[in-house]
């Protein structure tokens, strides 16, 4: 379909009835469109515009539930507002200018709509990384950097992957990390980058084995090159200072460690997708997964619980 409003007047246009906006969202989420879920039949006519009724057996589906706007009792049309504002400034949203430009009521409900959209900002079954991947780990917390030693408490670890595009970069995978052992940063690197793929890392100890898993191993170390980290491993060290730059200027530092892991979805959201021509498209492919994205409660939002299958409530017996 990539049927998608190119600037904010046609966003204005097309979405300023809630039925447009239903609408859109149905044909996002059966782009082959609608199949019953009980009988499979393909025929079905709109119940009040939220609500699809199947033409055979009369079973209702609702187009958001199971959707990251479920139980929502705020109109879509500001909804899809929120998600063009995100989508289409290059920094995105705090939830502070989220709130006044939608005029909510409240900061609350802005930071948890931004939430609920950075959950949909990881496709499922995304590609890993593939080429020669820069790797490597940096602090990111209170205001300051640069301690020395790996070890620290009120600093968050990241670590950071970004492919080589020549002499620039292509896309990258971020993850708040416990710590700087192998086990982390194996699990990192496994979750993150193809097998077959060039690892380029500095020599610390926790990268070494990763031969094992099947990935190519380019090494520099430090103590042996009179070059500073930053022109060592350029990538790395361009996506983390943006990274830091982008977490205390549009967010002001006041990202907790139980929420980063959402931030650092955003801001590789945006980050791979920054040659993308057109704001819309974005816009787009964030409405698209969030109509494939499960609903998170409240309660696990606050807390920054990871939905995952093992966390689903379980079905009702019948
Ligand atoms: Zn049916």
């Amino acid at each position: 379909m990539e049927d998608f409003p190119r600037d904010l007047i046609e966003l204005e246009d097309r979405f300023s009835t809630e039925a447009a906006c239903w609408d859109y969202l149905a044909r996002l989420r059966w782009p082959e469109g609608f199949r019953c879920p009980r009988c499979g039949h393909g025929q079905a006519w709109s119940v009040r515009g939220v609500r699809k009724e199947c033409a055979a057996c009369h079973h209702q589906t609702s187009v958001i539930a199971g959707t990251v706007f479920q139980d929502t009792r705020k109109p879509l049309r500001q909804w899809f507002r929120a998600v063009w504002y995100v989508t289409s400034q290059k920094n995105g949203a705090s939830a502070l200018g989220l709130q006044r430009i939608l005029g909510l009521k409240t900061y609350v409900t802005a930071w948890s709509w931004l939430h609920r959209l950075r959950r949909a900002m990881v496709r499922p079954g995304r590609d890993r990384l593939r080429g020669t991947v820069e790797i490597d780990e940096t602090y990111l917390g209170g205001l300051e950097e640069g301690v020395a030693g790996r070890e620290t408490e009120k600093k968050a670890l990241i670590a950071v992957a970004a492919e080589e595009d020549g002499k620039g970069i292509g896309r990258i995978r971020l993850q708040h990390v416990e710590d700087a052992s192998a086990f982390s940063l194996h699990s990192f690197v496994s979750a993150s980058v193809e097998p077959g793929s060039v690892l380029h890392t500095d020599g610390w100890d926790s990268y070494n084995g990763l031969e094992f898993y099947g990935y190519k191993r380019k090494v520099t170390v430090q103590s042996r090159s009179k070059r500073k980290p930053h022109e060592l491993m350029p990538r790395v060290h361009r996506v983390a200072s943006l990274l830091k730059r982008w977490i205390l200027g549009t967010h002001q530092g006041a990202v907790s460690h139980e929420h980063l892991g959402y931030y650092l979805d955003e801001f590789t959201f945006r980050f791979n997708r920054r040659t993308s021509g057109s704001r819309g498209k974005l816009f787009y492919r964030l409405l698209q997964q969030a109509v494939m994205t499960a609903p998170v409660r409240g309660s696990q939002l606050r807390k920054g619980v990871r939905p995952g299958p093992e966390r689903r409530p379980r079905r009702r017996r019948r």
